[in-house]
């Protein structure tokens, strides 16, 4: 048995596990991660990252590389159906091919001389000896355990609140890369519907994604694929160049949008929930990594702070990360039901707010000031 006693285990190598596995190292805490994906596994789609993540990601030396890679945008353009409503400067957001955020933070965790052990799928965790179990019968004893596993969190699921069953939101979304020159974040709103579509780099290469309201409860996947025609079908309202011109190499997907009730607590005896493990959210806000980004870099702060007592860290990361977190997770429903109305009236006053104040942007500005190193040092 390898011998990982001294270690934080996390489990899962997302978005979390990795800035969390990065953040530790940095922080001279021994850490694991385990991943029940292959290292091949491609992550598809693309991202975009707020201040409020980035200043952490410059804090553990991938923001540079990142900014490289990817397109920064200070503006952002909102029209309807057809015709314009606005633009409105925005604070730095960075938008990227997530697969490049991931490999970033791949080789960050490996040249911190941290351990990624590919194709182990949890199956069983015992919490009064901290000791995991794993598919391939590998088992082990930790210090701790930090479950980053995700939407679907199993550690969630058999150690937190029961009735976590995900309800379906009334959305579904499509997603896709293609070229276009597009230059900035730009939206456009319809009834019951609106599509979202960023650069990614400088090569011409735009993402976007396209939400409507529909009844019909596609399963929650990332991976079910979608046609073209259905696409144009399902946003007819919309001229077809607001996508950008799709490649056949390039797949479209489309999934249903579920949502799940936040949870009291984010840790319990011997594990810290980080992610969308401990939080899932629906996406209008485009805040579910810059969250696990945020998690994960506090949780590591407390740990350095509390000198691996982990009843203290537990106790301020659970005060602070579930405020920011539910008030994000009920911004982003808010923000879901602004995106697609459909009385002709209230489009018409949020079309105005939009026109003729700074609401929007002074939203969005209050979210992205967060500093989540600040936040822990006020607490330490
Ligand atoms: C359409 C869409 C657009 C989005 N856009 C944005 C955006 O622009 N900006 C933003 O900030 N957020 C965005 N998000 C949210 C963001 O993608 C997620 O919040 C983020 O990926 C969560 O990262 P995570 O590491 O917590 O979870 P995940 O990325 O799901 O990672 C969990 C990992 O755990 C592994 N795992 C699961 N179970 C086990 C097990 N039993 N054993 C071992 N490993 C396990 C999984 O294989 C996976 O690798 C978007 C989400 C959607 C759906």
């Amino acid at each position: 048995m390898d011998n990982y006693s001294k270690h934080i285990a996390i489990l899962g190598g997302g978005i979390a596990g990795l800035s969390l596995g990065c953040a530790l190292l940095k922080e001279g805490i021994p850490a694991v991660i385990f991943e029940k994906m292959s290292e091949d596994t491609s992550h598809g789609a693309a991202i975009s990252l707020s201040s409020n993540a980035l200043r952490l990601l410059d804090r553990l030396d991938i923001y540079n590389d990142l900014k490289n890679k990817s397109f920064v945008h200070s503006k952002a353009t909102i029209q309807g159906t057809k015709k314009s409503i606005c633009s409105f400067n925005t604070p730095e957001v960075l938008t990227t091919r997530r697969q490049t955020l991931m490999t970033l933070l791949h080789s960050r965790f490996k040249s911190l001389g941290g351990d990624i052990n590919f194709d182990h799928t949890l199956i069983n965790f015992d919490a009064k000896k901290c000791e995991v179990t794993f598919s391939n019968n590998k088992k082990y004893y930790f210090k701790h355990l930090a479950a980053c596993d995700g939407v679907r969190s199993s550690i969630r699921d058999s150690f937190f609140q029961a009735n976590q069953n995900p309800k379906y939101s009334g959305y579904s979304a499509w997603r896709g890369i293609g070229k276009s020159v597009l230059k900035n974040i730009h939206f456009a709103l319809g009834p019951g519907s609106h599509v979202v579509s960023y650069p990614i780099n400088s090569d011409g290469d735009v993402s976007f994604v396209a939400v409507r309201k529909e009844d019909f409860q596609f399963k929650e996947s990332w991976k079910e694929l979608g046609s073209l025609s259905n696409l144009l079908q399902d946003f007819s309202t919309y001229d077809s160049s607001i996508f950008p011109e799709l490649k056949a190499e390039e797949p479209l997907y489309k999934w249903g949008i579920y949502v799940r009730p936040p949870l009291q607590s984010m840790t319990a005896k011997n594990i810290t929930l980080v992610g969308d493990a401990a939080h899932p959210m629906v996406p209008f806000l485009g805040q579910g990594a810059c969250m696990a980004i945020e998690d994960a870099y506090s949780f590591a702060m407390l740990c350095k702070y509390k000198n691996g007592n982990f009843i203290d860290a537990q106790k301020i990361y659970d005060l602070i990360r579930s405020k920011r977190t539910k008030k994000i997770q009920q911004a982003s429903l808010l923000q879901g039901k602004i995106y697609h109305m459909k009385n002709p009236m209230m489009v018409l006053a949020r079309n105005s707010i939009m026109k003729y104040t700074n609401i929007p942007g002074n939203d969005l500005k209050k979210i992205h000031d967060y500093d989540a190193h600040q936040e822990v040092l006020n607490f330490s």
